[in-house]
């Protein structure tokens, strides 16, 4: 096969069809080629939550509606034990099951003159011949690998169906538990009578203890949120590579994005908003070095970082912190008595948010009034 393409683009899940969509959007008639192992619409094991940034992020390259037909949602819980809160979200998110949510960014993409072809990608050398590469197949990539770059931490999780009980509509319920953190279970009103429920938590580091079975996963879920596991339906597992202190790419022309940027928040496991941002950049990225004869890796990993280099750092000191049970019930304490603080921890979780100083001097309060209390009932 002597094909020659503008872009090639492996994986077609929210990071690489992001990807196809931003270069079609800079340039219409650029040859772009996007590969998946899989036909679509495919299913894929989420939490389905897909923040409201998302949508902004779609926007700006001129793809609206794709949450059409699905419910808003505004209502989120968080628990750890006896602490809790429970408010309404400065902006709504949508539960779209991914098996629709990736299908129809995919059939946008083609729409726009992509490509769409079944492949599986065991290795750079079979791809077609294309000026710049997007690796953006997943958790568990080719192109990454081929680039040579190791994984930070991982966390791994499980997901199923089941209906939605009277009091959790409009809900995303989170309630975390003691093991490995972030370890948390999940429940989310896809608003059709239907909710995504789960459970996640840290893997251990290679040759250390053993990873939990699928078995663990459901018992902590069980555990969190009685009743899911029998309700439920449809379970599937997958990893979650966590995003570090400093996110790397290499010059050159493969770009990575999403999961296989190891792109995945490491307070709450949400994912989609990176994918979908560094998509968009990767596609831009890869259309302004062909117009410029510039080295696509340089600007990808410019792009990526002027967007995301501080919340990453941000949100990785947070995740570092809530893996003490006293920080995780201070935050939910300070969230509780604060609506902005409330906020800023959604942001954080979400999409581009920061620690802010309000946010630390809560916690700092919260923890002395403990420390005093604590005192106090010692003697
Ligand atoms: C249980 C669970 C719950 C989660 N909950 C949420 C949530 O509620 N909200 C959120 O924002 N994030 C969540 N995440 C994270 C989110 O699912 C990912 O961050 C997101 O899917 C990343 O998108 P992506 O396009 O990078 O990768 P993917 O969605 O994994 O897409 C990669 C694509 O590449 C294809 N592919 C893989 N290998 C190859 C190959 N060798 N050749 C060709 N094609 C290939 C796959 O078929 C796939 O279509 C969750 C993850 C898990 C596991």
């Amino acid at each position: 096969m002597n094909e020659s393409w503008d872009l090639v683009v492996v994986g077609a899940g929210p990071a690489g069809a992001s990807a196809a969509l931003a270069a079609l959007h800079a340039e219409p008639s650029l040859r772009v080629l996007l590969l998946d192992r899989a036909d679509f619409p495919r299913d894929k094991s989420c939490g389905d939550g897909i923040a409201p940034h998302c949508f902004e992020q779609l926007a700006a390259i001129g793809v609206t509606g794709v949450e059409s037909g699905w419910t808003p949602l505004t209502r989120l819980e968080l628990a750890r034990g006896e602490q809790s809160v429970a408010r309404t979200m400065a902006r709504p998110v949508y539960v779209i099951p991914r098996e629709v949510f990736d299908a129809r960014l995919v059939e946008r993409a083609v729409d726009r003159g992509a490509t769409f072809r079944r492949q599986r990608v065991t290795s750079v050398d079979q791809l077609p011949d294309a000026a710049v590469v997007v690796g953006a197949d997943g958790a568990h990539s080719v192109l990454r690998q081929h680039l040579g770059l190791p994984y930070g931490r991982r966390a791994i999780a499980i997901r199923g169906y089941a209906p939605t009980p009277a009091g959790r509509r409009g809900t995303q319920v989170i309630r975390y538990g003691d093991r490995r953190q972030p370890a948390y279970a999940w429940a989310f009103d896809r608003g059709d009578g239907l909710s995504n429920v789960g459970y996640g938590e840290l893997l251990p580091s290679p040759g250390t203890d053993a990873p939990p079975s699928r078995a663990l996963l459901l018992d902590q879920l069980e555990l969190l949120l009685p009743g899911s596991v029998e309700a439920g339906e449809h379970w599937k597992g997958h990893h979650l590579p966590l995003s570090g202190w400093r996110w790397h790419q290499p010059d050159g022309r493969v770009l990575l994005a999403g999961d296989a940027a190891g792109l995945i928040n490491p307070m709450t496991g949400e994912g989609i908003y990176y994918a979908i941002a560094t998509g968009i950049a990767a596609g831009r990225s890869a259309v302004r070095a062909l117009r410029e004869h510039t080295d696509p890796g340089a600007l990808h990993r410019h792009a990526v970082r002027k967007q995301l280099g501080t919340h990453l750092k941000h949100t990785f000191v947070a995740s570092r912190l809530a893996e003490h049970a006293v920080i995780v019930d201070g935050g939910i304490r300070v969230a509780r008595r604060d609506r902005r603080v409330f906020d800023e921890l959604v942001e954080l979780g979400l999409g581009d948010g920061r620690i802010s100083g309000r946010l630390v001097r809560g916690l700092v309060a919260g923890l002395g009034r403990k420390a005093v209390t604590g005192l106090k009932g010692d003697r």
